[in-house]
């Protein structure tokens, strides 16, 4: 940025030592350039000022959510295993709660019939017992998400 300062200086004692005259029109436009050139280095300049501040904000708080992520997981239980019956054969389904955490939504099949025994999605699970509800009008248990 400094080299970019220094070429418009540089540029600027040239037309100086030209004598150019500004009355002329060629001798106008290269004064209007010039300091077209001027304005637009000082701009640069701001941009990058407030750009450098920015990627340090964005580094930090990318710090503070690593932190944050660190002090979530470790408030979470590990290990923990969830023990569903398959509604369709009886099998006896378990699985880890670290799908819970998983960015896709991982199904839960029955390893002996491949039925579907627990979908680990909120707005899933609202739709599929609001269905049970109208068809039965009683509160399901997650046993009864297998089909
Ligand atoms: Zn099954």
């Amino acid at each position: 940025m400094e080299a970019l300062r220094e070429r418009i200086s540089f540029l600027r004692g040239l037309a100086q030592g030209l004598d150019l005259d500004g009355s002329t029109q060629e001798g106008r436009l290269l004064q209007e350039m010039i300091g077209v050139l001027g304005d637009l280095a000082e701009n640069v300049t701001r941009l990058q000022a407030a750009q450098n501040q920015l990627e340090h904000l964005v580094e930090s708080m990318d710090d503070d959510l690593v932190r944050l992520e660190d002090d979530v997981y470790e408030m979470l239980p590990v290990d923990d295993v969830i023990e569903l019956t398959c509604g369709h054969c009886g099998e006896t389904v378990a699985f880890d709660t670290d799908i819970f955490f998983e960015d896709e939504v991982i199904e839960v099949t029955c390893p002996n019939c491949d039925e579907v025994v627990f979908i680990p999605d909120t707005e899933k699970l609202e739709m599929i017992r609001k269905d049970k509800d109208v068809e039965e009008g009683s509160e399901p248990s997650i046993t009864s998400l297998c089909h």
